[in-house]
């Protein structure tokens, strides 16, 4: 069923609730509730009671100081912005210096010319998506054929064929139906988890809408994590040997979302090696911006291989040689930025090393739990070890 958006609520008022008749009123009834409960709900969410990455925590308590601060201060506003603006600039003068880095932000500077796609993407398919039922009243709809769809988008995802691989380019077009009821419902591309950082311009949210395709966003990922390539030698490979021109940005963005995607998949192994009986336990240094921190690899294939296999020593190596491509890897990148990129970058790890250790094509599970990652699903089980 349908999720009413703010459009359809637009949409709703005294009139239209007067002009159904009872059978109706009582589905767009319940269709409003169902809507209250949910958000009520996720108001109440956060990573120790969900599938949200901790790095979500940050956003709700900040929403809440917030909340906290205008409830303080309702009668003396003119007094309170200024006063917010100069601990927003003094935070951004101090920073810099005392992480003794460079005052330039990473990426595109303002004011440095764009670089665009010169040529049109050609698709090699058009899918349609039609709403299939009334937002409001639930009532089955109709394909308006002569319709003309109200949003497109085109998403390059890459095919693994017997030998070789291809990268197709699929137009998405979203049509409307208006229903017998008056209400007009328009088929939307979904929209998953968002991850927020505090102090970055803009959330980075999971959802279907994207120029790329799970699969090709995992193989890039692949490529910056198990390959360790940097992301402008990524965009050229891409170039190069793929004929798929990507900006670095894009790339960036693709490796964060698979990030994101694995950490709830890390969390259920957590539970899993909570409860088994032998681990094998082994740390590395990591930096996030400079700053010292720990990466521990706990995989549960290699916590229990001897309590399976009684012949293999029961040694630290397995876990010691799943953590030397961190090792290497802290060498060449000097870690991460933030907490979201360090969690993002162990959660891919974990899960890269437990399929390896299962026999299970860790990216083709990657691929598919960030497909239901960009729709709001829940990821599949990791694999067993056959
Ligand atoms: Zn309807």
């Amino acid at each position: 069923m349908n999720r009413l958006s703010k459009e359809d609520l637009a949409q709703m008022n005294r009139d239209y609730f007067q002009s159904l008749d009872k059978q109706k009123l009582v589905e767009v009834a319940g269709n409003l509730h169902k809507l209250a409960v949910e958000q009520l709900e996720k108001l109440e969410q956060n990573s120790s009671n969900s599938s949200l990455p901790p790095s979500s925590d940050q956003f709700k308590s900040k929403e809440k100081s917030g909340l906290h601060q205008e409830e303080q201060t309702p009668h003396s506003e003119s007094q309170t912005e200024p006063k917010q603006e100069d601990k927003v600039v003094s935070e951004s003068r101090e920073k810099p210096k005392s992480k003794g880095f460079a005052l330039k932000k990473p990426g595109k500077q303002p004011g440095a010319k764009g670089i665009w796609r010169t040529a049109p993407l050609v698709p090699n398919q058009t899918i349609s998506h039609y709403p299939k039922t009334c937002a409001s009243c639930n009532s089955g709809l109709e394909i308006d054929q002569q319709a003309k769809p109200h949003m497109g988008y085109y998403v390059l995802e890459l095919e693994k064929l017997e030998s070789g691989i291809e990268v197709k380019c699929t137009l998405h077009h979203y049509y409307q139906a208006t229903c017998t009821c008056g209400h007009q419902t328009k088929e939307k591309p979904l929209v998953g988890y968002v991850s927020v950082v505090e102090g970055r311009s803009r959330d980075l949210s999971l959802q279907e809408y994207g120029l790329v395709g799970p699969m090709l966003a995992t193989f890039i990922a692949s490529v910056a994590i198990r390959y360790r390539m940097s992301r402008p030698k990524i965009r050229e490979l891409l170039n190069d040997w793929v004929g798929v021109s990507l900006s670095v940005g894009t790339i960036d963005r693709c490796i964060r979302e698979v990030g994101i995607a694995c950490s709830p998949v890390v969390e259920e192994l957590i539970e899993q090696l909570q409860s088994s009986e032998i681990i094998h336990l082994d740390e590395t240094p990591w930096y996030e911006k400079g700053k010292y921190r720990w990466l521990i690899l706990a995989d549960w294939d290699a916590v229990v291989a001897c309590f399976y296999h009684p012949q293999l020593p029961a040694t630290n190596n397995e876990a010691e040689r799943a953590l030397r491509h961190a090792v290497i890897a802290r060498r060449i990148s000097y870690g991460t930025r933030t907490t979201e990129g360090s969690l993002a970058y162990c959660s891919v790890l974990s899960v890269i090393e437990t399929c390896r250790l299962r026999k299970v094509d860790p990216w083709g599970y990657i691929a598919m739990v960030l497909t239901q990652a960009r729709k709001g699903i829940k990821h599949p089980p990791i694999p067993v070890a056959s």
